[in-house]
């Protein structure tokens, strides 16, 4: 089987994908605060997989499908080989997956996002707990030598503890706190440029010993960065909660996942911790309880192990960034949508 992903918005105008069976795995709608020239503020990825027979025959289909400006590109793989297609163009690469791709694999067949990109582990994702890096983030793994692409899901534990922690800090502090930059990559001996998108939290509030505060220069919302790596996004909602002296909880709404084995029987009836223990990772998750987490079942589906569910938790803060927001949040005057509308072309 080959996997992978592709941007709706990166199809030429008249593109016709034909003849070639791909299934759509997960449909999302983003907002990109910040992007590059020629591309538009909300982006739709579709991940797909399809036959691993037919692996060149999308790669050509694709590459007459993307537009030739906005630097866009989509990415497959199989289990041996990844293809970046661009415009017109197909890079294909034998084995330059990162080197945790095979630890990954052995989780889950249909949905590679759903372990942990350090310890190969089953990730549930719990606000505040674990994340993930999607791929048209384009964010490198700068201490693999080869900058590998970063790509799926990560414990924040796991995160901390790895001797990359710095590294991966410092990358992702990039694309957070700008508005996209050009990268080059080297495929098959061919450099690349590609535009990474920035998150655009462009605005430093707040320099602790153990984490920055930046805030969006285009949304209510702000980012809290451990140097450790992990972050927490805030938005309006949680300011709001702040401001009345109240924790801030966050809502991710339903996630859907696939599950690495057959659950346990009593998989509906289970609590959050009796869920991490059978899926055999309660240790990444340290310090969960005093996020005083909410989960809630919402769906089974047996035969693709598809579990649908919801966790709403008050995230583990830095204790200077909690202080920092309680005084700062009380006075925070929200952003003019409306003037940003007016003056905001791609919108
Ligand atoms: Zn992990």
């Amino acid at each position: 089987m080959l996997a992978g992903v592709l941007i709706a918005e990166s199809l030429r105008v008249g593109a016709q994908l034909t003849g070639v069976p791909l299934q759509i795995i997960e449909l999302a709608r983003v907002e990109m605060t910040s992007t590059g020239v020629d591309q538009p503020r909300y982006w739709t990825p579709l991940y797909f997989t399809a036959a691993e027979s037919e692996a060149s025959r999308p790669a050509a289909e694709l590459a007459t499908c993307l537009a030739p400006t906005g630097g866009w590109y989509t990415d497959f793989h199989t289990a041996t080989d990844t293809f970046v297609v661009f415009a017109d163009k197909v890079s294909a690469t034998h084995g330059v997956r990162p080197k945790t791709a095979p630890r990954k694999r052995k989780a889950v067949m249909s949905n590679e996002h759903a372990s942990c990109v350090f310890c190969g582990e089953f990730v549930l994702h719990v606000p505040g707990w674990a994340s993930s890096v999607p791929s048209y983030r384009l964010m490198r793994a700068t201490w693999q030598e080869e900058h590998a692409f970063v790509v799926g899901s990560l414990h924040f534990s796991c995160l901390r503890a790895s001797p990359a922690r710095s590294e991966f800090a410092a990358e992702f502090a990039q694309i957070a706190t700008g508005h996209g930059r050009e990268i080059t990559y080297q495929a098959a001996g061919e450099i690349q440029t590609l535009i990474q998108p920035g998150l655009g939290y462009v605005e430093q509030i707040f320099r602790g010993d153990e984490c920055a505060i930046h805030r969006s220069d285009t949304r209510d919302s702000w980012l809290v960065r451990e140097y450790a790596g992990p972050w927490y996004v805030l938005d309006r909602p949680q300011l709001e909660d702040i401001a009345q002296g109240k924790r801030p909880r966050l809502d991710p709404g339903v996630e859907r996942i696939v599950l690495p084995r057959e659950p346990m029987a009593n998989l509906a009836d289970a609590t959050l911790p009796e869920l991490l223990d059978s899926l055999g990772v309660t240790d990444r998750y340290p310090g969960l309880a005093a996020g005083e987490p909410e989960y809630e079942f919402w769906k089974y589906f047996a035969p693709k192990r598809v579990l649908e569910y919801a966790v709403i938790a008050t995230p583990p803060l830095p204790a200077e960034a909690a202080a920092f927001l309680r005084d700062y949040a009380p006075g925070y005057r929200p952003i003019d949508f409306d003037a940003l509308e007016r003056d905001d072309p791609r919108s």
